[in-house]
């Protein structure tokens, strides 16, 4: 579903991302864990064209979203409608929900849909209102996001990145910016979506979460992926030094 080789990504000259390499297969559910600016979110961006790569090639549902070309390396990226396209395969989450204020919990849902896909209103919104029961806030669904607690508004950025029908999504701390009473509700949320095979790439400090849910733990450091594996084998056994110093300052 998601194939990424070689990823490269620099800022100035600070090398953020240091050729990582990734493959996420339909369904699967990837935990990414590891130190502040180690450069997990800008991998994640990365993969949805967020940030351009310098280096590396991204392939997503079967679609190159971005290649290098031998020798140079000069990276090239699908054509600006194609590059949408295969984008809008992919839903994000971020710590902040950013929702649109002005807008009730239902029209936040049905925004891009209508806008961007050009789906026609009698059709979104019976989905988008049963996407809002499946995150638990079919009662919401009038209201502004000022009247939602921190964790249903993350519960509202969930349904409405699913509103677009994503084959993959992609979270980066969504339950950081949470009062820790509040990430229970979000997890539940996220826990519901990989029992129905969503394809997801989760960053997260979570670390109960990451071995519960995840089929795979990728834990990097400094722009690398240092070791994956089943949560099992990578909180148990965890082989490289770096790893089980970061899981013992976690744990
Ligand atoms: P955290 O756990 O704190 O969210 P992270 O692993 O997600 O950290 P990134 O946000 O990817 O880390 O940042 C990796 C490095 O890249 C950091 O040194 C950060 O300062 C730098 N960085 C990120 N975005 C930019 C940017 N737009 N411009 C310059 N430097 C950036
Ligand atoms: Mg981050």
């Amino acid at each position: 579903m998601i194939h990424a080789i070689g990823i490269q990504k620099k800022f100035n000259h600070l090398e953020v991302v240091k050729g990582i390499s990734l493959t996420v297969a339909q369904g699967e559910v990837v935990a990414i864990i590891g130190p502040s600016g180690s450069g997990k979110s800008t991998f994640l961006r990365c993969l949805n064209r967020l940030e351009t790569i310098d280096r590396g090639f991204i392939e997503i549902a079967g679609d190159v979203l971005a290649a290098s070309d031998e020798p140079d390396g000069k990276v090239r990226y699908a054509a600006e409608a194609d590059a949408r396209r295969i984008c809008r395969r992919m839903g994000m989450v971020f710590q902040q929900f950013n929702l649109f204020p002005h807008l009730t919990v239902l029209e936040n849902l049905i925004e891009a849909p209508l806008t961007v896909k050009g789906v026609r209103r009698e059709d979104i919104v019976p989905q988008a209102e049963e996407l809002l029961g499946k995150v638990g806030l079919a009662d919401k669904r009038d209201v502004y996001p000022s009247r939602l607690s921190g964790g249903q508004k993350q519960r509202v950025a969930i349904a409405r990145a699913l509103a677009m029908n994503p084959d993959i999504m992609l979270f980066d701390e969504p339950t950081s910016a949470l009062d820790p009473e509040l990430t229970g509700e979000v997890l539940k949320a996220m826990r519901r979506l990989a029992q129905e095979h969503m394809t997801m790439i989760v960053v997260t400090h979570e670390m109960a979460f990451a071995r519960e849910v995840a089929n795979r733990v990728i834990f990097m450091d400094n722009g690398e992926i240092v070791e994956q594996g089943p949560p099992a084998a990578l909180f148990g056994a965890p082989a490289q030094p770096r790893t089980q110093t970061f899981l013992q300052r976690m744990l």
